[in-house]
């Protein structure tokens, strides 16, 4: 049997795969851990287009891994912060019930809340919302101050710097594209030459499915990809927002509504919507790729998400196409708010695992096959959970992989 150059080799330097890296460096000095990346730089997709809220952990249903690793991860990810002078600000968020129909959600969720352990939460009624936020409409809102604000990119650079000081690599410009075993040991065919390690961890977060396949695996999803566009408040107009301003979300969705966030560099973003995209790392309405749009259409579960979700699809792809239907929706929560006010778009694009049924997979999901995790569903509030997600795949990695 072959004695790989690396005891472990992870897909993928989003914040995931980097936390991964960092913790079995430190934990286990003596693994030799790579991580392989197909940028040319770390955090460059999800990581690096994300909202940077570090979430309370509010939304998920209780006894979730989103509700356990994110409460934890949250206090994990500000302590982390601490420690490395990552800047973050816990500016509070308040979700807000525009009319009397949205007052039962907002219930459920200011619940949901509770049993999941997120400190602070009270119901708020006119007068103490307008307090915290005084252009938000609303009749009633859930205040979380233990919502805050961090450049996810700033995180990803401290743990790939730590990973480094602990003797982990990073090989970047290296797309895996192929991969087989070979007498004990597996080879990573990337663009920049073979890479033979032990155990793989996949991180490819847009790309996954792709990865485990590759691997011979079939984790039963396909990631479809889901475009969140957003546009910026002018300088001039940024007053109108304090922190975070949330609607009542649609509870069969994974995804949270429309919103406003402040960022740690001080501008506000309004948005994201979660258009079906036609390319996995597509951030502009004309991005397309046969590849993808083909792997997509191939997939059962992917017409049977377009059954059961197609109303939703086509008034995301409406409030997407005319801009006046997204300020509108703005509108419900701050309606002094004016189409003039907005300007520079941006978008991320959502990995988001979808089942054979059609069923948008809610929860985290983290498969382990033969010397081989892949981390199959990580979506919001994967990068607040980042440090919790980590401790539970090394804890994994250590029962099945033989770690020094
Ligand atoms: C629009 C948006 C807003 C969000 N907002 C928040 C938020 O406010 N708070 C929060 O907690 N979470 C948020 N999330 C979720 C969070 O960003 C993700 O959960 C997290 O970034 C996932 O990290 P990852 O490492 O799994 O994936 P990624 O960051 O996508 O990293 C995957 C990496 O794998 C690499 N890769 C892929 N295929 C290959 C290959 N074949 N070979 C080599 N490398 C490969 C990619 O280049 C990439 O660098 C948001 C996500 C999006 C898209």
């Amino acid at each position: 049997m072959g004695t790989p150059k690396y005891d472990i080799g992870i897909i993928g330097s989003g914040i995931i795969g980097l936390a991964t890296a960092m913790r079995l460096s430190h934990g286990h000095p003596r693994s030799k851990i790579v991580v392989v990346e197909k940028e040319s730089q770390i955090a460059q997709h999800q990581t690096g287009h994300n909202s940077g809220v570090i979430h309370a952990g509010i939304y998920y249903a209780p006894g979730s891994q989103k509700a356990n690793f994110c409460s934890t991860g949250g206090a994990m990810l500000r302590r982390f912060c601490d420690q490395h002078e990552v800047p973050y600000e816990m500016c509070g968020k308040l979700i807000v019930a525009v009319d009397e129909s949205e007052v039962p959600g907002l219930e459920e969720l200011f619940r949901r809340g509770t049993a999941n352990g997120a400190d602070g939460l009270e119901i708020l009624g006119q007068e103490r919302l307008r307090e915290i936020e005084p252009h938000a409409a609303g009749v009633k809102a859930i205040w979380s101050p233990n919502t805050g604000i961090v450049d996810y990119d700033d995180v990803s650079t401290a743990y790939c710097d730590e990973m480094r000081d602990s003797g982990g690599e990073l090989i970047a410009d290296a797309e895996v594209v192929g991969t087989e075993r070979r007498d004990g040991t597996i080879c990573l065919e990337t663009t920049a030459g073979d890479v033979e390690v032990g155990n793989v961890i996949n991180c490819a977060g847009l790309h996954a499915d792709s990865v485990a396949l590759m691997m011979g695996q079939d984790v039963g999803v396909r990631i479809i990809p889901f475009r969140g566009e957003y546009l910026s408040l002018k300088p001039e107009k940024t007053h109108l927002v304090n922190g975070l301003i949330y609607p009542v979300p649609d509870p069969r969705l994974p995804f949270l509504g429309v919103h406003f966030t402040k960022r740690i560099s001080g501008s506000v973003e309004a948005g994201p919507n979660a258009v079906l995209a036609r390319k996995r790392e597509g951030y502009s309405k004309t991005s397309f790729d046969w590849g993808d749009t083909v792997d997509a259409l191939k997939f059962p579960g992917f017409w049977r998400m377009s059954r059961k979700y197609w109303k939703v699809g086509i008034s995301e792809q409406y409030r997407s196409v005319i801009r006046s239907a997204f300020v509108s929706s703005l509108q419900t929560l701050i309606p002094e708010l004016q189409d003039q006010d907005l300007h520079q778009p941006g978008a991320g694009v959502r990995a988001q695992a979808v089942d054979a049924a059609g069923n948008l997979v809610q929860d985290f999901s983290i498969a382990q096959t033969e010397n081989a995790i892949h981390v199959v569903n990580a979506p919001s509030p994967g990068a607040t959970s980042s440090l919790a997600i980590s401790r539970y795949i090394v804890d994994l990695a250590k029962r099945s992989f033989d770690l020094n």
